[in-house]
C-alpha cells in the first residue's frame, strides 16, 4: 500500500520528524500540579537540555535554556532584516493524568486498519471507537506500549518544529522570516505561559503546534477556571461516633452527586457547550478537598457555572451546621478569540500555509486551552495549529507519521508565507 504523504516536502522531512519524536517521547517529562518551582519536574529539563544541544547542532547558535526551563533559539531571516519576527511554540511536558514514565513507543508501519493490540495491560486501539484511526489505513502509526501515554501531546509539536527548522536551516534558498522558537514547560498544569518572556521573545505573533487532527487551525479556546471546594467535618473514633461524627468525605460525595450529570459534563457535551467537571477528590471524615474544572467559550456562561457550583456546595453543606465550607476559584486561561481578532493576518498566514500543503483547513474551537490562550491575552497573538496526535492524556494515545510530516511541512510553508512580504499584513 502506498504511504499517503501530503507532499514531497512532507515526505522529505518525515524520517527526521519521526526520529526526533521517538527520541523525545522516551524522556519522562510529566508535569505536576501545585508546583513550587518552574519547571514542576526535573525530567522536563532533561528534554529541554537535549533540545538546546540539537538546536545548536542545526545551527541556531543562540539556543539557550532560561532559569525557568524555557528553551529559546533564533533562525535568522534569509531575506533581510525588514522581515517580521514570527514565533513557533510547543510544550515539552506531558499530562499528569496517565502514567508518563518509561514510554516505549511502537511504530506500526503501514497500518492495515482494524484493531491494534498493544503489548501491555490489554490496551487496544479500536477504530470502531476511534473513527480518525479508521481513516489512517496505510499510514505509519506510532503508539505507546499500552501502560503509558505516548506524549504526542506535545512532543509531536516539538519534533515538527525541530524538523521544520532543521529543513529551513539546511535550505537557505527557501524564503523565511526571522523565526523564534520556544519550547515551554508545564503547559499541562496550566503554567506554560506564566513565565514566558514575551518581550525577550520579540515576535509579532506566534503559533503553537499543539492541536490534534490534520488541518486544524484554532483561534478560539475555552475560558477556564478551577474551583477548589474544601469541606471540614468532625472526626471521632467510629466506635463512639453516634451524634458526633460529621463525615466530610460523605458531604463531598453529596456535592458531586448534586451537580448536573446528564448535562454540563465533559461526557455529555461537545462543540461550543461548556461544563463543570469534578476531577479530583481527596477525602477523609475530617477534611475533603474537591477540585472542579469550569469551562465555557462565553465568559458570562462560565460565571453561571461557577454560581451553580457555589450554590450546590452551600446547599449540601448547610444541611450539616457543624461542617465548614470554603470555595476558592481561580482563573486558568481566557478564550483567545478577542485577543486574536485585531491581527487577522496571523491566522490568515497559517490558513494559506495549510492550504498550500493541500490540506483542508478545519476551524474548530479548542475544548481546552493552549499556551496561546494566555500568551494571546498577554500580547503575543498565538493561534494553534494541528500537531497530529489523538487520544491525548491516555494510554491509547497515537499519532500518524504522515500527519506529523504534514505539520512540519506546514511550518516550512508558513515561513514562506511570512517571508513573501505580499503586503497583506499590518505588522
Ligand atoms: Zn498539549
Amino acid at each position: 500500500m502506498t504511504v499517503p504523504f501530503t507532499s514531497p516536502l512532507a515526505e522529505a522531512v518525515a524520517s527526521d520528524v519521526l526520529e526526533r519524536f521517538l527520541r523525545y517521547v522516551r524522556v519522562d517529562t510529566q508535569s505536576a500540579r501545585d508546583r513550587t518551582g518552574s519547571p514542576s519536574t526535573p525530567g522536563q529539563l532533561h528534554l529541554s537540555r537535549m533540545l538546546v544541544e540539537e538546536l545548536a547542532a542545526i545551527g541556531l547558535d543562540d539556543a539557550a535554556l532560561d532559569e525557568n526551563g524555557y528553551v529559546t533559539a533564533t533562525l535568522p531571516s534569509t531575506s533581510g532584516d525588514r522581515d517580521p519576527v514570527v514565533g513557533l511554540i510547543a510544550h515539552v511536558d506531558t499530562s499528569p493524568d496517565a502514567p508518563g514514565a518509561g514510554v516505549e513507543p511502537i511504530v506500526h508501519r503501514g497500518y492495515e486498519g482494524g484493531v491494534v493490540k498493544l503489548p501491555r495491560e490489554g490496551t487496544v486501539l479500536d477504530p470502531d471507537s476511534m473513527p480518525l484511526l479508521a481513516g489512517r489505513a496505510g499510514h505509519d502509526i506510532v503508539s505507546a506500549s499500552g501502560d503509558t501515554l505516548l506524549g504526542a501531546d506535545d512532543k509531536a509539536g516539538v519534533a515538527e518544529i525541530m524538523a521544520a527548522v532543521a529543513h529551513l536551516a539546511a535550505h537557505p534558498d527557501l524564503p523565511r522570516p526571522t523565526l523564534r522558537v520556544c519550547f515551554t514547560p508545564d503547559e499541562e498544569v496550566g503554567e506554560g505561559a506564566t513565565l514566558f518572556d514575551i518581550e525577550r521573545f520579540g515576535a509579532l505573533g506566534a503559533y503553537t503546534l499543539d492541536g490534534s487532527d490534520l488541518g486544524e487551525l484554532q483561534d478560539e479556546t475555552f475560558a477556564a477556571k478551577e474551583a477548589i471546594v474544601t469541606i471540614e467535618g468532625v472526626d471521632v473514633h467510629p466506635g463512639f461516633a453516634k451524634g458526633k461524627l460529621v463525615n466530610a468525605a460523605r458531604l463531598a460525595a453529596r456535592v458531586i452527586a448534586a451537580l448536573p450529570s446528564d448535562t454540563l459534563t465533559p461526557e455529555t457535551t461537545e462543540g461550543r457547550e461548556g461544563y463543570l467537571h469534578p476531577y479530583e477528590l481527596e477525602a477523609t471524615p475530617l477534611k475533603a478537598r474537591l477540585r472542579v474544572l469550569l469551562r465555557d467559550f462565553d465568559d458570562d456562561v462560565l460565571a453561571e457555572h461557577e454560581q451553580l457550583l457555589r450554590r450546590t456546595a452551600e446547599e449540601v453543606v448547610a444541611a450539616e451546621p457543624r461542617a465548614r465550607l470554603e470555595i476558592e476559584v481561580t482563573d486558568q486561561y481566557p478564550n483567545m478569540r478577542s485577543y486574536l481578532e485585531p491581527y487577522p493576518e496571523i491566522v490568515a498566514a497559517a490558513q494559506r500555509a495549510i492550504e498550500a500543503e493541500g490540506i483542508e483547513v478545519l476551524h474548530r474551537p479548542i475544548r481546552g486551552g493552549t499556551d496561546g490562550s494566555v500568551l494571546s491575552a498577554r500580547g503575543l497573538p498565538t493561534p494553534n495549529v494541528f500537531a497530529g496526535g489523538h487520544e491525548f492524556h491516555s494510554v491509547r494515545e497515537w499519532v500518524s507519521v504522515q500527519d506529523m510530516a504534514a505539520a512540519a511541512a506546514v511550518v516550512v510553508r508558513l515561513a514562506g508565507e511570512w517571508a513573501r512580504g505580499d503586503g497583506d499584513r499590518d505588522g
